[in-house]
């Protein structure tokens, strides 16, 4: 039995892998997903033929409210959601992983299991320090980005001391239990040391820098699986925790790189540094901003001969993809050259926008990365802004005040006309105003995002 297990686990650790690479192009995505899944599902009937399990009434029970609220989230969570829902999930696993170490620990104390030795001891100690951070840090999140918590950079005194002395703490507690495995209240006092930890790193991060902070926790979820992994003697929690702490990590990297934040920074919880935002006000919102209808909008469209889309958070909002596939369609056919540009935080979630242009069918290839298209972007006659923001505004280049300076942006104020549709002048994710808007070569196309874009396919079908 025990070698069929191993088997499974390996041919389940290698759909993960193959699973992770298809997830790397749209393309294959779907089909990665997929792979991953089955190789979970085998994993997990082979998980619940091993000897050790001696009931599965709880598991069942587990398993039905599990599967319900999943498929109830699946349902009916909007995509705008969607960060939020991952938020809470990694949260979810780092609070298994802290379970599964503590009842581990009862287990060898209690004698069900055991005897202690350095090893397991020292697996505990750390599952319990990573469980319990990303526990924490990822119900903050949550509450973050659900507006249950301030979205604002929450800084206190000594902030940076006083997490590495809890951290010091933590590693010394943990020392400590490897020599004397039965001090209960050790593993009391790290595990309420860790929950405050989590709570303490992830508070101060505010605005534009949430994106670094969730695949942080992410990776942080699949070490602490990886970390129970070896506390249960587990080789494919082990694996797919690697797995996806190796994943989170780089794109962890790839976040920081599009929010200019060295990963030194993000690990050291430097989010607190970030510069407030009341400096990055601008003058701007007392000029005047030029404005146009559709049918304004439709003629500027209509003489032009390069088009680049540059999709936000509002297009998620207004669920506006299938009109902006529309207006690509039929600007494409009075031969007008299109393509969008994707910058790698638009939205709410790494890969937001290519999600929702992929399921509104616009071809992968007329997507662009930031680094494909930005030097194109003097070429181009219209830059047209649906619901974004912050991935778009010049202060990130201009302003050092400004807490987006130094972010990577689309570069699309220059190109020769820029129109921005959005419902009003109001700031995006970082709170911040917009030079853009009063840019001399910037129209504003005030309105929600389908309606307008509906709008302007008529008056372009018409023209
Ligand atoms: P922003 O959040 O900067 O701006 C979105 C804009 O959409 C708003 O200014 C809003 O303006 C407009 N909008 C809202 N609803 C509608 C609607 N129905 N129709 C038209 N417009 C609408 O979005 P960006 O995509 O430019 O930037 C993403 C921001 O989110 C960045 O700051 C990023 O750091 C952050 N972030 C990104 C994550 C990621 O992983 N991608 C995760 C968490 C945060 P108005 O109200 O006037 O309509």
């Amino acid at each position: 039995m025990q070698v069929i297990t191993y088997l499974t686990y390996l041919f389940s650790s290698i759909l993960f892998i193959f699973g992770i690479k298809q997830l790397s192009s749209p393309k294959t995505a779907r089909n990665g997903n997929l792979l991953a899944a089955l190789g979970m599902f085998l994993a997990i009937v082979i998980t619940l033929f091993d000897k050790k399990i001696i009931s599965y009434e709880l598991i069942v029970i587990g398993f039905i409210i599990g599967s319900i609220a999943g498929a109830w989230m699946a349902l009916k969570v909007p995509m705008t959601g969607m960060p939020q829902m991952v938020g809470l999930l990694n949260g979810f696993g780092g609070g298994a992983s802290l379970l599964v170490a503590l009842s581990e620990y009862n287990k060898i104390l209690t004698g069900i299991e055991g005897p202690f030795n350095a090893a397991t001891t020292t697996t505990i100690a750390l599952s319990i320090l990573i469980g319990a951070v990303t526990f924490t840090g990822s119900l903050i999140a949550f509450g973050k980005l659900q507006g249950l918590v301030t979205g604002k950079v929450v800084t206190y005194p000594l902030q940076h001391p006083l997490n590495a002395l809890l951290l010091v703490t933590v590693l010394i507690g943990g020392g400590y239990l490897v020599f004397n495995p039965a001090t209960v209240w050790i593993v009391v006092t790290i595990t309420i040391i860790s929950l405050v930890l989590g709570v303490l790193l992830v508070l101060p991060i505010g605005g534009a820098d949430m994106p670094v902070a969730i695949s942080l926790l992410n990776s942080y979820s699949g070490l602490a699986a990886s970390m129970t992994g070896f506390v249960l003697d587990n080789n494919m929690l082990i694996i797919a925790g690697a797995l996806v702490g190796a994943s989170g990590i780089i794109l962890t990297n790839i976040m920081c790189k599009a929010m200019n934040r060295s990963l030194m920074n993000v690990l050291l919880g430097g989010w607190g540094n970030a510069p407030t935002q009341a400096g990055a006000q601008t003058e701007a919102e007392h000029k005047p901003v030029k404005s146009v209808d559709a049918e304004e909008a439709a003629m500027i469209f209509d003489s032009a001969q390069t088009v680049v889309i540059v999709p936000g958070y509002g297009m998620a909002v207004a669920q506006a993809q299938h009109a902006v596939r529309d207006l690509a369609n039929v600007l494409e056919k009075k031969g007008i050259n299109v393509r969008f540009a994707i910058h790698p935080v638009a939205g709410r979630m790494p890969g937001h926008m290519n999600v929702l242009l992929a399921e509104a069918q616009v071809p992968y290839e007329k997507l662009y990365a930031l680094e494909d298209i930005n030097d194109d972007f003097p070429n181009v006659d219209v830059a047209f802004i649906v619901g974004a923001n912050d991935v778009v505004n010049p202060a990130a280049r201009n302003n050092p005040a400004s807490p987006i300076y130094g972010m990577p942006i689309l570069n699309v104020d220059y190109a020769k006309t820029v129109i921005v549709n959005k419902r009003s002048l109001n700031p995006g994710y970082a709170g911040i105003d917009n030079e853009l808007f009063y840019g001399d070569n910037t129209l504003m196309y005030f309105g929600d995002a389908k309606e307008a874009i509906t709008k302007l396919v008529n008056e372009l079908k018409n023209a």
